[in-house]
């Protein structure tokens, strides 16, 4: 069959052995999802699409190789080409396809368009970065559940089309699905009201099958394809990609999964989130040990950005779970337990100490300044997730964060908005400030914490600014001499088509 799109088949045993001969015609349109890019460096970048028919049913592809044509042009029209290829994929990887384009121009725009068959996908823009450029934006995200609320925040990220997206996490959740509608619970003494205004797919997710109906789920969404459409993304994933609380090989509820069961697990969710995400291929996702590369080093304009990876590489939590440990605890100061583990604490200290950049930030998971929900000090109510429960590693960094340029963290997991002055003592006034903390609240997760967050603002003389009422995203704005955080909120979270307003917006002058 031909058909003006060059649709090839590349012959492969499994195909015909098979015997299940599949004409273009008989394939659904396959660009379900949407297409994506990321890891934006001066030079290169990576682009994304999968080919998926039956995208909520394993994908729907037969089994196989194909190749996918793509082309990328200058102009969004599609007129301009400099690039016009064909790249293979095939069902050991979920027909995802990753490109990665080299030999582009810093700072500029490119638009990329993949054909399978008779069928085009929407066209993405994508932009490299530009170490030498005056300025840079970024939308942060992270704390996306699908069932908690619409992603009106993506909408308004996609029509402002940043230089770069920077996702922290949360990307999906792996639980299964709940009654739909409006649900009351009682948590810290208030009852607190949510609804489910979706549901999920499958019942706690496990498998890779899982895994990949999940992501396929997700990313139906038009308003979270609009915003990969539209920018080159980093991102770096939290706990719910794989599950709540998991760090290294250990999961949160050791109890009823083996540490066995749980490798499989990993391995499953990191296969299928390397095939839904714009990042480079692994080099060794095979056996049960394997780990993505996901922390990486990115320069835009006066912004140095260490995306780190705080999961796979993390020493287990200790002395309780969320916020009430169990006090006195000696190995909490352990000066071994790591979020980063060595090898990239090591790679994260050599590139801070070489940085020439204005604004040298630290994009993460979980909130990094320490945040205590007591006053007393003999109750030690801190979230131990958090960097709170890695105090000795935040001293090692904030030792060399105090000898460079403007240092920012940029953080998220919380679900609640959070800007924080980054000090040696945060309880003293008077002591000098290294850098600053920008936490974005949630796309759509609920906080159930959010009043236990603003009555503990109190005691916490070093934080800024606090809002876990509100779902949205962190706009950032960044010139050679000032950082500008703005905290976009979505208005009614139930409303896919809810306007945004800025909750707050903090300017963080370089002097
Ligand atoms: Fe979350
Ligand atoms: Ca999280």
């Amino acid at each position: 069959m031909i058909t003006r799109r060059n649709f090839i088949y590349t012959s492969s045993a499994a195909f015909f052995m098979a015997g299940v001969p599949v004409a273009a015609g008989s394939i659904d349109y396959p660009f379900t999802l949407g297409v994506a890019s990321g890891c934006p460096q001066d030079h290169s970048v990576i682009l994304w699409t999968r080919l998926a028919p039956k995208p909520l049913a394993g994908g729907g592809m037969p089994a196989g190789n194909v190749s996918v044509r793509y082309r990328v042009c200058t102009d969004s029209e599609m007129k301009t080409t400099i690039k016009d290829e064909l790249v293979d994929t095939n069902d050991r990887k979920a027909h995802a396809v990753h490109v990665t384009l080299n030999d582009l121009k810093p700072g500029h725009d490119y638009w990329y368009q993949f054909y399978f068959g008779d069928y085009e996908s929407p066209v993405g823009r994508t932009r490299t970065s530009d170490r030498n450029a005056a300025s840079a934006s970024f939308a942060l995200a992270s704390c996306q559940s699908w069932e908690s609320g619409y992603y009106a925040a993506f909408g308004e990220i996609a029509r402002w089309a940043p230089d770069c997206v920077i996702h922290v996490g949360d990307y999906i959740y792996e639980g299964g699905p709940s009654e739909l509608g409006e649900h009351k619970r009682e948590y810290n003494g208030q009852t607190l009201t949510s609804r489910t205004v979706r549901q999920n797919n499958s019942a706690e997710i496990t498998t890779l099958w899982d895994y990949r109906n999940r992501y396929a789920l997700y990313r139906s969404d038009a308003q979270l394809q609009a915003a990969h459409q539209a920018s080159p993304w980093l991102i770096s994933m939290d706990d719910h990609e794989i599950d709540n609380n998991w760090a290294g090989y250990t999961p949160q509820d050791p109890h009823k999964q083996t540490q066995m069961e749980f490798a499989v697990r990993r391995l499953a969710a990191l296969q299928a989130y390397y095939e839904h995400m714009p990042i480079p291929e692994p080099p060794r996702l095979k056996g049960l040990k394997s780990n993505l590369q996901m922390y990486g080093l990115y320069r835009f304009g006066p912004a140095q950005v260490h995306l780190l990876d705080t999961r796979q590489f993390r020493s287990d939590q200790v002395c309780g779970r969320d916020h009430t440990g169990e006090f006195p605890c000696e190995a909490l100061t352990d000066s071994k337990r790591t979020m980063t583990g060595a090898e990239q604490e090591k790679w994260l200290l050599k590139n801070l100490d070489k940085s020439q950049a204005q604004f040298n930030v630290l994009a993460q998971q979980t909130w990094f300044a320490p945040y205590r929900y007591s006053e007393d000090p003999k109750e030690q109510q801190w979230n131990l997730d958090q960097w709170d429960g890695y105090p000795a590693q935040r001293e090692r960094l904030l030792d060399k964060m105090a000898q460079v340029s403007n240092p920012v963290v940029l953080s998220g997991d919380w679900h609640c908005a959070h800007a924080a002055q980054l000090k040696r003592n945060h309880l003293d006034k008077k002591n000098s400030v290294i850098g600053h903390e920008f936490a974005t609240t949630s796309i759509s997760s609920n906080c159930p914490w959010s009043q236990k967050v603003a009555q503990a603002a109190e005691f916490n003389p070093h934080s800024l600014y606090n809002n876990g009422e509100k779902r949205g995203y962190l706009r950032c704005e960044v010139s050679r001499n000032n950082w500008r955080s703005t905290y976009r909120t979505v208005n009614d979270p139930y409303d896919p088509q809810s306007p945004l307003s800025t909750d707050q917006q903090i300017d963080t002058v370089d002097v």
